[in-house]
């Protein structure tokens, strides 16, 4: 496997994920276009803070594409909500094991992604662990951890391939009674990108969005420089406690992390990341970072690289194009072949990403 992995010394700082623009002391190489400002404002959407920022000429131009992102986030919020009553989610789920159900075209497309990565990772990714997730009890203030018994009983009811989509008719069946859609792995990168596409779309060619840890860069900075990506440190996950940092002229970094929604016991540290052949939280990896060219795709790996583990992780990676991803994982950092760590940059891990 063309990978390399480093060990980890407890003095390397490290922590929390974090879209930095320039603010790590580093000089500008060249100016920004002086007719271009920055904008920047924060939604919520799928209980996630979604800050946009853009660099456009006038405060207008920057109001008028706020609006529009915070329509369309509400719109698909709307849709692929696991909580709003009325969204498609909630509505296959509910039908499991009776009738296929009508979706969006969104919903449509989401669900037959999912599916082709369930297939390509083998089942790591699967949209149909929400039975299992729901055990845990993480949505309350009391999360628990299961009994055998549960798991077992509960697990049959986990099992992508009994996701059946009609193309034609527009429609997704959960083939079994019990089951129930959780597109949690894959629904904020889909939204980043949408929010993105409405950037594009209103011609703005330097810009980020970061819905809670999944980013998607539109162009470099204006300046011409990189955009420099803090990734939060898994162990201590405070603020600005990154321990490593990515440069990235556009695309999608999106991160997946054990600390969020998590409790130890026993030594086990339980989290809402699910393996699905066992049921049991997954203990592949700490931390997963994932480049892709959408975050939709990097939210998908991201999350199924938790429970590849960094060998199988790193295998699929370097079989996809365009695709890395920097794993924290049994106290070591490993990295995909297109990742160049650089030197001298202070005692966090520091990388750039290969030219294609
Ligand atoms: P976060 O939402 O914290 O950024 P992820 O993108 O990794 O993290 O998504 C975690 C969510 O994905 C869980 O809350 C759950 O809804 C869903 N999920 C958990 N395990 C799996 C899995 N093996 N495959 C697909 N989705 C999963
Ligand atoms: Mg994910």
């Amino acid at each position: 496997m063309d990978c390399a992995a480093r060990k980890l010394y407890a003095a390397v700082a490290i922590l929390a994920l974090l879209l930095s623009p320039g603010c790590l002391g580093f000089h500008s190489r060249q100016q920004q276009p002086a007719e271009l400002k920055e904008f920047k404002e924060t939604v919520i959407a799928m209980d996630t803070l979604v800050t946009i920022a853009l660099y456009v000429p006038s405060e207008e131009k920057a109001h008028k594409v706020f609006s529009e992102v915070r329509n369309e986030l509400q719109r698909l919020e709307g849709i692929l909500s696991a909580h709003q009553p009325g969204s498609d989610v909630i509505a296959i789920s509910a039908a499991a094991g009776k009738e296929p159900v009508k979706v969006s075209p969104e919903t449509l497309h989401v669900v037959q992604t999912a599916l082709q990565y369930a297939h390509i990772t083998q089942g790591a990714f699967d949209i149909t662990v929400a039975p299992v997730l729901r055990l845990y009890n993480f949505d309350t203030n009391n999360p628990v951890r299961p009994s055998v018994r549960e798991l077992e009983r509960t697990l049959p009811l986990v099992d992508w391939r009994k996701v059946h989509v009609d193309e034609a008719q527009g429609t997704v069946f959960l083939s079994a009674e019990g089951m129930e859609l959780d597109l949690g792995g894959v629904a904020k990168g889909y939204i980043t990108d949408a929010a993105a596409e409405i950037l594009l779309k209103n011609g703005v060619e330097f810009g980020s969005v970061n819905a809670g840890g999944d980013i998607r860069l539109l162009g470099p900075k204006p300046d011409g420089n990189p955009w420099r990506v803090g990734i939060k440190d898994p162990v201590n996950p405070g603020a600005n406690n990154w321990f490593a940092i990515v440069e990235v002229r556009g695309g999608a970094l999106v991160t997946s992390g054990d600390y969020e929604r998590a409790f130890v016991e026993d030594g086990v540290r339980w989290h809402h990341i699910i393996d699905p052949a066992s049921g049991l939280p997954a203990s592949g990896a700490s931390s997963v970072t994932v480049l892709a060219p959408t975050a939709e795709i990097a939210d998908i790996l991201s999350t199924a690289l938790f429970v590849l583990g960094p060998e199988k992780g790193l295998e699929l990676v370097e079989s996809l194009p365009e695709t890395e991803a920097l794993i924290w994982a049994r106290g070591e950092v490993f990295w995909s072949s297109g990742l160049i760590p650089q030197e001298g940059r202070g005692d966090v891990f520091y990388f750039t990403v290969k030219d294609k």
